[in-house]
């Protein structure tokens, strides 16, 4: 063994400790510094080291070179993209997990396996979905919607009489994917699925919504010669608006398609009872994607794919090889996803529902929903700002009431940096930001705090 190795492994406990009272530090010093610290230039690139100095000299260079340049994105005043944290008991399960560093793909060697399937079972539970749907996890709900259309396109293929994953995409047809106001990744799975960018079709949503239009769905599928495929939204990222599930559901005596929900966070609204309304009739959709590393607060990268047709996800995604077990009934995980190598991913999910429960992530789910309406209605009181949506659930989109320019909102995202990270986006061709809030640490006093910060600002924009 390498020297440095052995004396690494002989010390092992005390690097350990070393290291937990780093994350410690970093952890409590989480709401002192700033959100995001000022754009500096990487540090020049070291070299490879011939022979290494050990765990704790690389600990200490990260600490010196690295840290210092990261983010608080853990904290409770990111409010940047659809960002959540890490709970106290999802990161000792993420701890764990790299500890115990399974690969839990199959019955050979079992036990990650089935916890997975204990936590998947928890997880449909708290989204309301009925055991019709199995569920894997993977590592971002990009992947998932991949996961789930590519169920999609097989499925497509049983339809027509033929198969897809054997015979190629070119045994199918054209193929139309129609959605109202589908997340950017719906795009790029098409594009990896070979169904390509072409085929999204978008169909009329709800005046002043992002709400698909049912009755434009309605004939947007009219006009479909042969099977469709629908992506519903369950959350959209700007508005945060919800497809009429039910609805869409409805057309199904009417025309033939394949329904799958993008409830990348949308799914959380089933845990709060004012809110559950907005995703009610999921189950019924063909396949789901929900992420995990959104708003359960578990470290990246997490999130689930369920189905109700795991039968073709098999035959999507089966890796047939002689060391492997027959795909059976009930598939190893290696047979479900693009992975084959499968990390312990779900123990992260296990420990936080493990430890908090329904109750415990209602709450996170509740306060973060009250936090994104202090701030909307903080800021509505403002002149300077205005609100392009009305608060749903737990973003806020807003501009500037004078010359809403990407430049200005820039310069206010950037005055506020050292308080609050937000996102630009566009709504509805107009320039804008986000607050997106889906941190388990984040409490009013940080809304209100966010508020005044960026009331401070708009006020000094020139
Ligand atoms: C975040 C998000 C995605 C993509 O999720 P990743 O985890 O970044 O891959 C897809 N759809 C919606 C609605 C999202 O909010």
């Amino acid at each position: 063994m390498d020297r440095t190795l052995a004396a690494d492994l002989a010390r092992l406990p005390e690097l350990l400790d070393a290291t937990r009272r780093a994350a410690t530090e970093a952890l409590t010093g989480l709401d002192a510094r700033p959100v995001v610290p000022p754009a500096a230039a990487p540090p020049e690139p070291e070299p490879l080291p011939g022979h290494g100095s050990g765990a704790e000299e690389a600990l200490a260079a990260f600490r010196s070179r690295w840290e210092p340049r990261f983010s608080a994105s853990a904290g409770p005043r990111y409010l940047g993209f659809v960002t959540g944290g890490a709970t106290p008991a999802a990161l000792a399960g993420d701890w764990l997990t790299a500890t115990h560093d399974q690969n839990s793909n199959s019955a050979l060697d079992g036990a990650g396996q089935h916890l997975e399937r204990e936590t998947v079972g928890w997880l449909r539970e708290l989204f309301g979905l009925s055991d019709a749907h199995t569920g894997t996890f993977v590592s971002g709900a990009t992947q998932s919607n991949t996961v789930g259309l590519a169920i999609a396109r097989e499925w497509l293929g049983e339809r027509a009489g033929v198969s897809v994953s054997e015979d190629g995409v070119g045994a199918l047809g054209p193929v139309r994917v129609l959605s109202g106001a589908p997340h950017s990744s719906v795009a790029k799975a098409l594009a990896v699925l070979g169904l390509g960018r072409a085929s999204l079709v978008r169909v009329p949503t709800l005046p002043g919504r992002e709400a698909v239009d049912p009755a434009a769905l309605d004939r947007a599928l009219a006009d479909t010669p042969g099977p469709a495929v629908v992506v519903a939204n369950a959350g959209t990222v700007n508005t945060v608006d919800f497809d009429d599930l039910r609805a869409v559901d409805a057309l199904r005596p009417r025309h033939d398609f394949w329904l799958h929900t993008d409830a990348a966070f949308g799914a959380f609204a089933a845990l709060s009872p004012d809110h559950a309304h907005l995703a009610a009739g999921l189950d019924a959709s063909d396949s789901v994607c929900v992420d995990l590393h959104k708003w359960l607060n578990v470290p990246y990268d997490s999130a689930v794919q369920f189905t109700r047709r795991r039968d073709l996800q098999a035959r999507v995604f089966q890796n047939s090889a002689a060391y492997l077990g027959p795909l059976g009934p009930d598939p190893d995980l290696v047979h479900l996803t693009p992975e084959n190598s499968h990390r312990l991913r779900a123990l992260a999910a296990w420990f936080t529902l493990r430890a908090y429960g329904r109750e415990g992530h209602r709450e996170i789910v509740e306060r973060d929903i009250d936090c994104a309406r202090a701030l909307g209605a903080a800021l509505e009181q403002d002149p300077a700002l205005r609100l392009l949506a009305p608060v749903r659930l737990n973003v806020v989109c807003f501009t500037l009431a004078e010359a809403p320019t990407p430049e200005r909102l820039a310069a206010l995202r950037e005055a506020v940096g050292a308080e609050v990270f937000l996102t630009p986006t566009v709504y509805a061709g107009t320039p804008a930001l986000r607050a997106a809030f889906s941190n388990w640490r984040t409490t009013r006093a940080d809304a209100l705090r966010v508020a005044e910060a960026l009331r401070t600002a708009a006020k000094e924009l020139v």
